[in-house]
């Protein structure tokens, strides 16, 4: 149907439609293999299982790095509360179990200790319902470019908020600082550069156990440089590498500094055990 006062279009020249259907083909070809090796370049994986209850496979290859922000200031210092179990205050590992008493006693320095010399540590306290916060940073020089400033944040014991050099995010989605390990990637990436202080404010809510089964899940809220990253998300297990979350049959446990071959630092730690736990 023609318009009022419209023309019939003349038809188009066959010449210039095979001319245009090889431009295309030329441009999806090689769209096609840039797509292609941006996709062998990404870290990740394509042949791991799908989380539960997500479209996205463990370590996904194609999920979505989240996107950067500039996290503001304020976040960092912050002086615990009076009832807040002070975990690390800058002057010793006493409230933390490690491999090495000598190693932890000489990993401190000017206010905060290493990771990599003092060794992994584990609290000696079990905490359920928790606030914590604590603050850390990646070392300011390249190591392993997927390994660089690895550590991590385990509550439970087994469930991993992720530390990692992550300004460039050279890691899958959900491998990025703030992540819950091989289940969400954070909202956004509000890290800083490496080299600098960064800081986490986790809400912890356990999960409900009876019988040795899980009958609640537990949440997580966290706040990445003052950033909102996580918000109440449902843990669905014990944090994995390629495999899907393992059973959280556990309600309380000590948090865990995990030492995974970089020299992460870490100062200025402090729980508040709440919910009457
Ligand atoms: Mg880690």
């Amino acid at each position: 149907m023609l318009p009022p006062g419209g023309r019939q279009p003349t038809s188009f020249p066959f010449k210039a439609m095979k001319t245009i259907a090889r431009i295309s083909l030329t441009v999806f070809v090689l769209f096609s293999a840039s797509a292609l090796f941006a996709a062998e370049d990404a870290p990740g994986y394509t042949d791991t299982p799908l989380i539960p209850g997500s479209p996205w496979k463990v370590h996904d290859q194609a999920r979505p790095q989240p996107p950067k922000v500039e996290p503001g200031r304020g976040d960092l210092r912050r002086q615990p509360p009076s009832d807040a179990v002070v975990l690390f205050d800058g002057t010793n590992l006493d409230r933390w179990k490690g491999a090495d008493d000598a190693k932890k006693r000489d990993g401190i320095k000017d206010g905060a200790f290493d990771i990599l010399a003092t060794g992994q540590l584990s609290t000696i306290e079990e905490f359920g319902d928790c606030q914590l916060h604590l603050e850390w940073m990646t070392p300011e020089t390249p190591e392993d470019r997927m390994n660089w400033g690895n550590s991590g944040v385990f509550l439970l014991g087994c469930i991993e908020i992720q530390v990692l050099e992550s300004h460039d995010s050279f890691i899958y989605a959900d491998g990025n600082a703030g992540a819950i390990y091989g289940q969400y990637p954070p909202l956004v990436n509000p890290a800083r550069r490496p080299g600098q202080w960064q800081s986490f404010d986790i809400i912890f809510t356990a999960p409900k156990i009876e019988n040795g089964k899980q009958v609640e899940p537990a949440y997580l809220t966290l706040f990445y440089n003052g950033v909102l990253v996580q918000n109440h998300s449902e843990i669905l297990g014990k944090a994995a590498h390629r495999d899907v979350p393992g059973v959280l049959n556990v309600d309380k446990g000590p948090v865990i500094l995990q030492q995974h071959g970089s020299a992460v630092k870490f100062r200025n730690i402090w729980v508040r055990p709440i919910n009457g736990e």
